[in-house]
C-alpha cells in the first residue's frame, strides 16, 4: 500500500520522468542517435560541474571512477597525499595503496573538515607529491569539506594535481572545477543525479589530461585516454549504460525547468537548513558544525535514551520512512538523513513529521511538532525573501 519513504544517502528515489525517459527503446551505441544523444547530454552536465571540459561518462558504481582517477595519473612508489574524513576518505586510501602509492595520510576525527591551512602545513615538508585526493562530501559524517580552499592550498604548496570524490554531492552542491582548480572531479549516478546506480561521471582539467598522457600505469576498461578518444567521436570505448544517459537527459530537463542549476543548489540548500533547524528544535545533536554541513545529507545524533536499531527499525515499518544508520564506529551513535536529488521542501516537512511520531512512540520528551515548525520556519522565511 505504501512506497517507502527513501531518506538515504544513496540510492535515491528516481522521479517518474526519468523513469520515463529509460524506458525508452533501446538504441545501439554506434548509431547517429546515441552520438546525439551523448554529446548533446553531456554538454548539459558540464554547468553542474563547472567546466568546459568533456565529461567522461563510464558504465560504472562511483568507485570505478574513482580507481579510474588514481591508477590513470600515479605510478607505483609516487607519492599521493589523501585527505580523509571518514568512511569514504579511507576508500580513497585503500584504493590509493591498492595501486602501490606512496600514501601520505591527512587525517581528521570523523564529524570534522580539512581546512586550508591544515592541508598547507601537511603539504609544506613534502617532496614530489604527485596527487592530493579528497572527498567534497562526506557521506558518512554529512561534512562537506572547503573544496575550493583546499584546492588553492595545493596550487600553493605543490605541483600536484587535486582529485576530488564528489559522488555524494554533485548535482546538489556548487562545484566550479575550473575555477576552483580541481583536476579530476568525479561522481555517480544514484545520488544527487537522480538516477538509478550504474553510470558514473569523470571531468579531467588539462593539467591532469598531460600528467595522464605521461603516466605508463597499465589501465585497460578504466583507460581515460580511450575515454576521451570516443568521447571526441561522440561515443564511448565500450558498451555505454545506454537506458541511464536517457535517464540523464531527463535529469537535465528537470534541472531546466527547476530555473537552472543555481536553483538546483539553493533548493539543497534550504533543505539542508530545515533539518539541522528541526532537530535543534527537539534537542537532537548534530555531528558536523554548521560551518561545515553537508547539503545532501545530514547527520544526526542518536536521541537521547534511545534505541537507534530499534527506533530506525520502528520508523520503517510503522511510518515507511527509511533513514540510514551510521558507519563504522558511528553505528548506533547517529543516523543519516538524506535530502538529495529528488527531494523537496515537503519531503524534508514530511519525514521530520513522521520522525517526531516516532520519538513520541519512544517517549522521548519534547514538544510535539516543535521540529516541524522550525522546518516550516525556515521554509517560510526562504520564500518571502
Ligand atoms: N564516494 C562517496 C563519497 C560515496 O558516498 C560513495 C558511495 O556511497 C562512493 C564513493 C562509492 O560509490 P559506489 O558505491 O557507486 O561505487
Amino acid at each position: 500500500m505504501y512506497t517507502n519513504i527513501l531518506r538515504h544517502p544513496g540510492p535515491t528515489p528516481i522521479p517518474k520522468k526519468v523513469q520515463l525517459a529509460m524506458s525508452e527503446d533501446i538504441i545501439s551505441h554506434r548509431s547517429e542517435e546515441f552520438v546525439n544523444l551523448y554529446r548533446k547530454t553531456t554538454n548539459r552536465v558540464k554547468p553542474i560541474f563547472g567546466t568546459e571540459q568533456d565529461i567522461l561518462l563510464l558504465p560504472s558504481g562511483g568507485t570505478a571512477a574513482l580507481e579510474a582517477a588514481a591508477v590513470n595519473t600515479v605510478s607505483p612508489g609516487e607519492n599521493v597525499v589523501v585527505i580523509t574524513v571518514g568512511a569514504f576518505g579511507d576508500y580513497f586510501v585503500s584504493i590509493c595503496e591498492k595501486y602501490g602509492f606512496n600514501v601520505h595520510k591527512l587525517e581528521k576525527e570523523w564529524g570534522q573538515a580539512c581546512t586550508e591551512e591544515e592541508l598547507g602545513e601537511f603539504l609544506k615538508p613534502l617532496k614530489d607529491v604527485k596527487a592530493v585526493f579528497a572527498t567534497y562530501n562526506e557521506t558518512s559524517t554529512g561534512i562537506l569539506n572547503p573544496i575550493d580552499k583546499l584546492a588553492q592550498a595545493v596550487r600553493t604548496y605543490s605541483d600536484a594535481l587535486f582529485i576530488v570524490d564528489g559522488v555524494s554531492c554533485i548535482g546538489g552542491a556548487p562545484a566550479e572545477m575550473n575555477k576552483w582548480g580541481i583536476d579530476i572531479l568525479v561522481t555517480g549516478s544514484q545520488k544527487a543525479m537522480m538516477l538509478p546506480p550504474g553510470l558514473s561521471f569523470v571531468s579531467v582539467s588539462d593539467r591532469a589530461w598531460k600528467v595522464i598522457e605521461e603516466n605508463n600505469t597499465p589501465a585497460y576498461y578504466l583507460n581515460l585516454l580511450s575515454y576521451r578518444e570516443w568521447a571526441a567521436k561522440g561515443m564511448t570505448p565500450n558498451t555505454p549504460a545506454v537506458t541511464l544517459i536517457y535517464g540523464l537527459a531527463a535529469v537535465c530537463d528537470m534541472i531546466e525547468e527547476e530555473g537552472g542549476f543555481a536553483q538546483t543548489v539553493a533548493r539543497h540548500e534550504l533543505m539542508k537548513n530545515m533539518v539541522r533547524e528541526s532537530m535543534k528544535a527537539l534537542n537532537i545533536g548534530l555531528l558536523a558544525s554548521d560551518e561545515y554541513a553537508s547539503p545532501t545529507i545530514t547527520a544526526i545524533r542518536t536521541p537521547e535514551g534511545l534505541d537507534l536499531a530499534q527506533f530506525l527499525k520502528h520508523l520503517k515499518q510503522q511510518y515507511h520512512l527509511d533513514f540510514a544508520g551510521g558507519l563504522g564506529h558511528l553505528q548506533g551513535e547517529i543516523f543519516r538523513f538524506g535530502h538529495m536529488g529528488y527531494c523537496f521542501p515537503s519531503d524534508v516537512l514530511q519525514a521530520v513529521s513522521l520522525m517526531e511520531a516516532g520519538l513520541q512512540d519512544f517517549s522521548y520528551s519534547f514538544e510535539l511538532g516543535a521540529g516541524v515548525k522550525a522546518a516550516q520556519e525556515v521554509f517560510l522565511a526562504a520564500h518571502r525573501k
